[in-house]
């Protein structure tokens, strides 16, 4: 049994957590949300003072947090991790943050000896909850093998995409194809309404043809053609249209920082930023097709 402490237990870091208590370790708990810290002690874990109290106690640091301003503060910032974890602790950062801030806290970590990864996901709250959740881990092979044993517990695929910041790129890649290929087939959609091609034709076409991609035939974003698809329940989250902003403009933060063109991935991140200011926000992220068709 190990003491885990864990920074950041909201819709994502809450599940998790009890995941990790429910595997039989000691879970000392943080977040600023009083709601939060009693969830987490209804389920059987701890509550923790502060980030200071928490770093000293803890063999290994989950975080959980929304954005990279967040996790540079509880790692690097006074009275952080960084400054009261005890030498040569593993570290995790499961959330999605700017590849930037991923290498420089991880810099930090290993200048004062300790192991960190980072370690964003995707499966969503059903995959938290349910200890499927998918880990795309950037760090050193040693630092990688050392949070496999607790990844294992919280997820089903635990990828070691490379050395630190990797995980970070690996997730914001993968969702900048998602991103643009939702657009593609929701424009595909929209078109073939206005020239009088069934959609289900369409699908059943496309689906086996070259235009055939996951935007597709897992998650068509036109309601009928695949049931399980949001699609089908007035376009219930599934993702959220905000969350794929929010890895979309990370994109492109990325791809500014490294000098990469991503014309299209700029273009989609245009897109659902209209798509998320007209009310899509809440929305999964496949209703941006009312949005090109002028509906939603
Ligand atoms: P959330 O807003 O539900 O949870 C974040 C928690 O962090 C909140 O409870 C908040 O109170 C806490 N927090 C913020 N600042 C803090 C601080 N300084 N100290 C302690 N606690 C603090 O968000 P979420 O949906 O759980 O997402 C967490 C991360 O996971 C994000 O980076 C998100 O992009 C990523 N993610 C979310 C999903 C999803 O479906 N929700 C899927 C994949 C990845």
């Amino acid at each position: 049994m190990s003491t885990i402490g864990f920074i950041g237990l909201g819709n994502m870091g809450g599940p998790m957590a009890i995941n990790l208590v429910k595997a039989g370790h000691r879970v000392l708990g943080f977040d600023l949300s009083d709601k939060a810290m009693a969830a987490h002690e209804a389920e059987g874990g701890e509550k923790a003072a502060g980030v200071a109290d928490l770093a000293a106690a803890a063999d290994v640091i989950v975080t959980m947090l929304p954005a990279g301003k967040h996790v540079r503060q509880i790692y690097e910032g006074e009275g952080g991790i960084l400054e009261n974890a005890k030498p040569g602790i593993l570290m995790i950062d499961s959330s999605t943050i700017d590849v930037d801030s991923a290498r420089a806290v991880s810099a930090a970590a290993e200048a004062k000896g300790m192991k960190m990864v980072d370690a964003p996901v995707s499966g969503g709250v059903a995959g938290a909850a349910g200890g499927t959740l998918t880990f795309m881990v950037g760090g050193s092979v040693e630092a990688f093998e050392a949070a496999k044993t607790y990844l294992d517990i919280m997820g089903k695929t635990i990828v070691h995409a490379g050395d630190a910041g990797t995980g970070q790129a690996a997730k914001i890649c993968n969702n900048m194809i998602l991103g643009i290929s939702m657009i593609a087939v929701s424009e595909a959609f929209v078109l073939a309404e206005k020239l009088g091609l069934d959609k289900q034709k369409l699908f059943d076409i496309s689906s086996t043809a070259s235009g055939q991609c996951w935007s597709l035939t897992s998650y068509c974003p036109v309601p009928g053609p695949l049931p399980s698809s949001p699609a089908n329940r007035d376009y219930q989250p599934g993702f959220a249209a905000a969350m794929m902003l929010k890895d979309l403009k990370l994109a492109q933060e990325a791809a500014n920082s490294a000098g990469a063109a991503t014309p299209l991935g700029a273009e989609a991140a245009a897109l659902y930023s209209l798509f998320c200011n007209s009310g899509g926000e809440t929305q999964d992220f496949s209703g941006i097709v009312k949005f090109l068709r002028g509906t939603s």
